[in-house]
């Protein structure tokens, strides 16, 4: 077992959070706080036990000058102020004089949040590269390093890897509570165990297929990614997504696993992305040439449920269908409600999969919906997570 934030007496001790606070802000506003939400528990934890709290986080992505002034860490000090309700320290700087200072002068219970750790990318992505000059500079500013950036722990980068590497180290709650949910889920699942697998592309998600069928009993597949597979068995599939470079993969891993796998019957198709669009429900051998498969059709939704009512377990990952267009969201909404009602442990995917039941669905009624769409699908693929391999064990 992992070594947390609760095993480190921290009074008076530097501690550094690595959080993730990368939240999505338009004109200087923050349009949706979650990821800073979730993150306050094992912040709060810090401050009540007495450390001298310094918090690293990235947003977004820094590749010109330009991108720096787009995703300062400004406003999120101010929404985490409010949040916390203590003041928080926020400094310009990912590193110099001024940052020493602050650290310096701090308190026990006093919190400093650090300028977003990528500005360092744009001196030869020091960051992303994780640099051994600048995990080595951070960690001289702490004691102790706590990681509880779930979404950016598939990266091995100096704010995660780098600092652990260098100090007393642990997780955070956030990351517990998604070991302790995904991660058991995956290693140690309740049976029946069904995985849903939706969104775009077959290719970004082979490797999550080709475990998935190992670890599973059933896996539900729709969404873009299902066309693939009909055009391997031959089917017409109009202008549906395709993947053309993953056709052999898909007749391939299905007729491996025809037991386990389990794709639409019937699907809804417009001919274009729009609301406007006339939707028809077809069976999935009765696509016309015009037609784009946009969501799962009733029989399909009803195959699915049979299987769901049963399952002890579900893991889901990707929309089944363009969510965001009402027309096309009712496979996606169907779904959110049979897993509502159903007595499985439910664990959603981050990223859209994540996005799309807050839109549709109740998100109380899930076990856990994770806040790493990388991260989760990794670990969905079997891996193991360099931000949480480098961690201690207890
Ligand atoms: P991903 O990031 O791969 O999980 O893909 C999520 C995206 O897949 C969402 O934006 C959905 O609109 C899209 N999607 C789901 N079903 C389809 C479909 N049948 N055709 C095209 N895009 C789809």
């Amino acid at each position: 077992m992992k070594k947390t934030i609760v095993d480190y007496r921290l009074n008076n001790k530097k501690v550094i959070i690595r959080c993730d606070l990368n939240v999505p802000i338009e004109n200087g506003i923050i349009t949706d706080d979650t990821r800073i939400v979730e993150s306050i528990e094992t912040i709060k934890y810090a401050i009540d036990a007495g450390a001298k709290v310094i918090l690293l986080s990235h947003l977004g992505r820094i590749k010109t000058e330009e991108d720096k002034a787009l995703n300062s860490l400004l406003p999120v000090s101010l929404r985490l102020s409010e949040l916390l309700g203590v003041e928080v320290n926020f400094i310009p700087n990912t590193r110099g004089i001024e940052v020493e200072s602050a650290i310096n002068n701090m308190n026990s219970g006093d919190v400093v949040l650090l300028e977003n750790t990528r500005y360092e990318d744009l001196d030869g992505e020091k960051e992303s590269n994780n640099s051994d000059e600048l995990s080595s500079y951070w960690a001289s500013l702490g004691e102790i390093f706590i990681n509880d950036a779930f979404g950016t722990s598939h990266r091995a980068h100096a704010s995660n890897v780098g600092i652990a590497s260098k100090l007393p180290n642990g997780i955070g709650f956030l990351v517990k509570k998604e070991l302790d949910t995904l991660g058991e889920a995956i290693s140690n699942p309740k049976r029946p165990f069904v995985i849903i697998l939706g969104g775009k592309k077959v290719s970004d998600k082979i490797g999550v297929i080709e475990n998935a069928v190992k670890i599973a009993d059933y896996v539900l597949i729709g969404g873009g990614m299902s066309y693939t597979f009909f055009k391997s068995f031959g089917y017409n599939i109009g202008q549906s997504i395709l993947d053309e470079n993953s056709i052999e993969f898909c007749k391939k891993i299905y007729e491996q696993n025809k037991d386990k796998i389990m794709l639409p019957v019937d699907v809804v198709v417009g001919t274009s992305i729009t609301q406007e669009t006339n939707a028809r429900l077809v069976t999935v051998t009765n696509i016309g040439s015009n037609d784009m498969g946009l969501d799962i059709g009733v029989e399909t939704i009803s195959n699915y449920k049979k299987i769901l009512m049963d399952a002890k377990t579900v893991i889901w990952n990707g929309p089944v269908g363009v969510f965001e267009i009402d027309k096309f969201a009712n496979g996606t909404r169907k779904l959110c409600e049979i897993l509502e009602s159903s007595y499985a442990k439910v664990v959603i995917g981050g990223g859209d999969s994540a996005y799309a039941v807050k839109k549709l669905g109740h998100r109380e009624k899930y076990s856990h919906i994770s806040t790493g769409g990388g991260a989760s699908l990794e670990m969905l693929e079997g891996k193991e997570l360099p931000g949480i391999k480098v961690i201690s064990e207890k």
